[in-house]
């Protein structure tokens, strides 16, 4: 028999939403994670990236909310500000149906005032980055007396990016008899002893990673030997028609230069890395989501807990160190039954850390080829590249905090007031303060002024259009 939601003893609430946000059955991590954390369990749960870790969490801590009271009573901890919009975006999409129910994202970067207010106004669960939870804590804004469950997401992240001691930190401030659970994409030992000290009775689950997991993924490795490497990258690109592709280096210099060099010839790209600041760094990820910008070159780091859908090209311009990183990076393609290709460059057949990738993942991967791009010049093959992105990006200064919600956005656009079509409506996402819409390239102006001259609920907005 197939595993299902209503085998797990979830809420019909959360039952229902599950169906109609289109999970017909739990992955492997959640039809082990959810019982345990249900049952009150600490645990380490492991499982590569994209096999559904954030609901594993996500919907075990919503059935424990008490909504009647207005206290803390979860708090989820990420490494990155991206990764902790990403699960809140998640918590509040399963949490839909919880009426009064309030969640916080507590991230540096932005100003702590609001922040403080809706804990002091009673939000139930708190998701955010490790300094400024620490800072709310010190600073007594945070009260932590009735947080029952603590989760770290991407714990082994945590640790790389040298967060241990914060963590530590933050669980001097929680009650003993509060439940813990990491999860993690791999699982090295250093999350163990930070287990030992910050867990009890723990139950570890482990989804190994095999040939199975990535089924989905077309996996090939392009052999550049002494062809310059970004007319190489753009062999790569050319090889398989694409909607959405990014491109991992290893260096932040690396992602500026090709960034530069795929823009020079009228590519639709952008950067993603570390030196971004936190606006430019959402932005930039909204229009790779809404298909404004068709690839985008990230590092590591930047690009972890990168939440883009319908991936169809992963391409590795640098191989990354350990093997655990290339089933990452690679794990964003083909999510959620969508097929996708992941491209890997290598100067020489014989390359070490191919190798090594081969061996983890119980796999050869099969040679790209490329022959019929080789003997274009680089710019011609650019020129073949170039093609515009689906959509432009309007962005709104007005968000969730404004009561605005997507169907106000869509109404304005496409009512007697608005009169574009919804065809030529993209994605449309509203955030906390912000939305961005997107609209198709023909009617982009006239989206604009629309906007610019009409209101939504009732208010003006000031809103613009936002390319790169
Ligand atoms: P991870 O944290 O393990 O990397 P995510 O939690 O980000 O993975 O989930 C990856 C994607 O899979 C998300 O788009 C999520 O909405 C989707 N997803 C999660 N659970 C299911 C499910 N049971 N069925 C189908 N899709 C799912
Ligand atoms: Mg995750």
């Amino acid at each position: 028999m197939l595993p299902s939601f209503e085998a797990l003893q979830l809420s019909p609430a959360l039952q229902s939403v599950v169906h109609e946000l289109g999970y017909t059955q739990p992955t492997p991590i959640q039809l082990e994670a959810i019982p345990a954390l249900l049952a009150g369990r600490d645990l380490i749960a492991q499982s590569q990236t994209g096999s559904g870790k954030t609901a594993a969490f996500a919907l075990p801590i919503l059935q424990g909310i008490d909504l009647e009271r207005r206290e803390l009573q979860a708090l989820v901890i990420c490494p990155t500000r991206e990764l902790s919009a990403q699960v809140s975006r998640e918590v509040r999409k399963l949490g839909r149906t919880h009426s009064g129910l309030q969640v916080v994202e507590l991230v540096g970067g932005q100003p702590a005032r609001p922040q403080r207010d809706s804990l002091e106004r009673g939000a139930q669960i708190a998701i955010g980055t490790p300094g400024r939870i620490l800072d709310l804590l010190e600073r007594s804004f945070m009260n932590p007396d009735a947080i029952k469950t603590v989760v770290l997401d991407e714990a082994d992240r945590m640790l790389d990016m040298g967060f241990g001691d914060d963590v530590h930190e933050i669980m001097s401030y929680l009650q003993d008899e509060r439940q813990t659970a990491l999860f993690s994409a791999t699982y090295p030992d250093r999350i163990e002893a930070m287990s030992r000290e910050i867990q009890r009775d723990v139950l570890r689950i482990e989804i190994t990673s095999s040939e199975d997991d990535l089924a989905d993924i077309q996996q090939l490795k392009l052999c550049f030997g002494y062809e310059d490497k970004i007319l190489a990258l753009c062999w790569a690109l050319q090889s398989h028609p694409h909607e959405s592709a990014l491109v991992f280096c290893n260096q932040k210099a690396t992602v500026r230069e090709i960034t530069k060099a795929l823009r020079d010839g009228d590519i639709s790209a952008d950067r993603f890395d570390g030196d971004l600041e936190q606006f430019d760094r959402n932005q930039v990820l909204a229009r790779f989501r809404n298909h404004s910008v068709r690839v985008l070159i990230a590092t590591d780091v930047a690009g972890r807990g990168l939440d883009v859908e319908g991936l169809d090209l992963v391409i590795n311009y640098d191989l990354p160190e350990q093997p655990e990183i290339y089933v990452h990076r690679i794990g964003r393609t083909g999510r959620a039954g969508a097929t996708g290709v992941a491209i890997s460059m290598i100067e020489s057949a014989n390359d070490r850390s191919m190798q090594d990738i081969e061996e983890f993942t119980g796999r050869t991967i099969e040679v790209l080829d490329h022959s019929e791009s080789k003997n274009s010049e680089l710019d011609q093959l650019l020129q073949q590249l170039a093609k515009a992105p689906k959509m432009e990006t309007i962005l709104i200064l007005g968000g969730r905090k404004d009561k605005i919600r997507k169907g106000d956005i869509l109404g304005a656009l496409t009512g007697d007031a608005g009169g574009l079509s919804s065809q030529e409506i993209g994605k449309i996402e509203v955030q906390d303060k912000l939305s961005y819409v997107a609209v198709s390239h023909d009617v982009i102006t006239d989206a604009v002024s629309r906007l610019n001259a009409g209101r939504i609920k009732g208010k003006r907005f000031r809103v613009r259009h936002v390319g790169s």
